[in-house]
């Protein structure tokens, strides 16, 4: 199979009626139509075998993944999917690997009205680079710079999951001391918040999505505002597969585990009904658990302060994940 086959066979879709692309796949560039008034929001994001995925990783999972953690950047800046292209890096063209990657892709952007316009396909390691598109209004993006002193901290559907698979496929925890199936899920078949972050325009200030761990990427948010904040450790949802582990573990899963493309937004305490109205219409779960403060002049503003329910400090360590800091890759 050729590359110009392979692309017709397994990336070439009909685009959805309605879908504003003029031309999607098989010329130059994608033609389309831009939604009058708004602005373009666009992201991307590439995985890359042995650091984002494990080699024996179910390929309909992987291109639900590639696919998944873009649209969560979209989300967290409130904006509405249009369309996506996809770069991808192939050692050999194995017909029912790339079937099935592609029914994990083309089912999710078509639950979420993003059809596939485009992209490049090459022999080399295995690789996929995502670039989506979305729209929002003007002043409606949801932006880390926007939180307030005294807003309120949020998090949708619960945390820590994946990082407790990976803990599993790492064999630093046994499978059978967990529910690893529903722990596997959360690790492979992300849902990203895309009517969650709609819902939330006009309503919450901030938002990003939780790529890298809650505490880590809460500090985006703090140093962005140029503000503090304090964390309740005991109000965090945990991920239901967490419950057999040490509260200690459990707490460090949530803060600093990373791949739970949830929503972390804040909003004023003035909104709180807004936001669990925008939670029920989207049919997501949210939990309130801190609060932003001023950050003192001349001060850089930390990481956040977590809480017990006495309101002690408690000590970390929940350092995020970093690429370019030690820490073994996905399969190390
Ligand atoms: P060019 O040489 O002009 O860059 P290519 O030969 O690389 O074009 O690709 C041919 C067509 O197939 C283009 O429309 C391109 O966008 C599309 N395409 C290539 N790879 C992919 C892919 N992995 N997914 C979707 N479309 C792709
Ligand atoms: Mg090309």
């Amino acid at each position: 199979m050729g590359e110009f086959e392979l692309i017709a066979r397994f990336f070439d879709r009909p685009l959805p009626s309605g879908s504003g692309v003029a031309l999607g796949v098989g010329d130059d560039c994608a033609l389309i139509e831009p939604t009058p008034g708004q602005r373009l929001a666009v992201s991307s994001d590439m995985l890359v075998e042995g650091r984002h995925f494990l080699s024996t990783v179910d390929p309909a999972a992987l291109g639900h993944k590639a696919l998944a953690v873009n649209l969560s950047d979209l989300a967290a800046c409130g904006a509405r999917p249009r369309a996506f292209t996809l770069a991808l890096s192939l050692p050999r063209p194995d017909e029912a690997w790339l079937g099935a990657l592609a029914t994990g892709l083309h089912a999710l952007g078509e639950r979420h009205r993003c059809p596939l316009v485009g992209g490049d396909t090459t022999a080399g390691p295995l690789n996929l680079c995502i670039t989506v598109l979305g729209e929002v209004p003007p002043g409606q993006a949801l932006l880390r710079s926007a939180a307030q002193p005294g807003d309120d901290l949020w998090v949708s559907g619960t945390l820590g999951g994946a990082r407790l698979a990976l803990e599993v496929f790492r064999g630093r925890v046994p499978a059978a001391a967990v529910d690893f199936d529903s722990a596997r899920r959360a690790m492979e078949w992300p849902e990203p918040r895309v009517a969650l972050g709609l819902a939330l325009r006009g309503v919450a200030h901030a938002a990003i999505d939780v790529s890298d761990g809650a505490l880590g990427d809460l500090g985006h948010i703090l140093r962005a505002s140029r503000l503090d904040a304090e964390v309740w450790a005991d109000a965090l949802p945990a991920h239901p597969a967490l419950a057999t582990r040490p509260l200690d573990e459990r707490r460090r899963l949530m803060l600093a585990g990373g791949d739970d493309y949830e929503l972390l937004f804040t909003a004023p305490p003035s909104r709180r009904d807004a936001v669990l109205a925008a939670a029920a219409c989207s049919h997501t779960p949210v939990h309130r658990i801190g609060r932003l403060h001023p950050c003192p002049q001349g001060v850089q503003p930390g990481p956040a302060r977590v809480l017990d329910a006495q309101g002690r400090g408690l000590a970390g360590p929940f350092a995020s994940f970093d690429h370019f800091k030690a820490e073994p890759a996905a399969d190390a």
